[in-house]
């Protein structure tokens, strides 16, 4: 069965207290605990410090991963990697850093690999099993499955009403 999940998207937490939390939108919400989850931000001190070229989403890479400075690799969550479609981009996903390290690796070894990765992603919000494969900001499609018309009719029941409440 699904649970009720509210999402408000465009919120941010004003103040937590003892009993729940107020949104900087003014929504005043009950909980018995409060989880803050709130992204990450890419550690590019040593890279700054370096003199190895970052801007605001991370240390750039070319699509060999190499840096800037000749011989000096980034790879997973810090790297804006060269992407011939995105241009830059720069990924938080596991398969992705796994890729990546790897790839490093090899080209430190002097392989010379372009970067050629979709990466991929997966979440569960209670029964909810969600996948997503490369950019999701912008997706072309998107396909939704059920093991059986009945979950997939709670599915759709689920968001047309969660449409109406909030
Ligand atoms: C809460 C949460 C949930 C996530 N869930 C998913 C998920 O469901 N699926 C998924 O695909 N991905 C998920 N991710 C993302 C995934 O964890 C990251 O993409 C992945 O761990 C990145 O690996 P990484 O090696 O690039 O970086 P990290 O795992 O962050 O490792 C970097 C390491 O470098 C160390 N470090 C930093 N600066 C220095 C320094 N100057 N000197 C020495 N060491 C340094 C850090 O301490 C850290 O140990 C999640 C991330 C978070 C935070």
């Amino acid at each position: 069965m699904l649970k009720k999940v509210n999402i408000f998207t465009g919120e941010a937490v004003k103040e937590i207290y003892e009993k729940g939390l107020i949104t900087q939108g003014g929504k005043t919400l009950k909980s018995d605990f409060t989880v803050v989850a709130i992204g990450i931000t890419p550690n590019v001190e040593i890279a700054n410090k370096s003199g190895i070229k970052v801007d605001g989403r991370g240390i750039m890479v070319n699509e060999y991963l190499e840096t800037e400075v000749e011989g000096i690799y980034a790879a997973g969550d810090v790297a804006n990697i060269f992407d011939p479609i995105e241009e830059k981009r720069r990924i938080e996903h596991w398969n992705n850093a796994e890729y990546t390290g790897r790839l490093a690796a090899r080209n430190m070894l002097g392989v010379k690999e372009k970067y050629n990765f979709l990466s991929t992603v997966w979440s569960d919000v209670f029964d909810l099993h969600i996948e997503a494969a490369g950019e999701t900001l912008d997706y072309d499609d998107y396909v939704l499955r059920a093991e059986s018309f009945f979950a997939l009719t709670e599915i759709f029941l689920y968001l047309f009403i969660s449409t109406f409440i909030d």
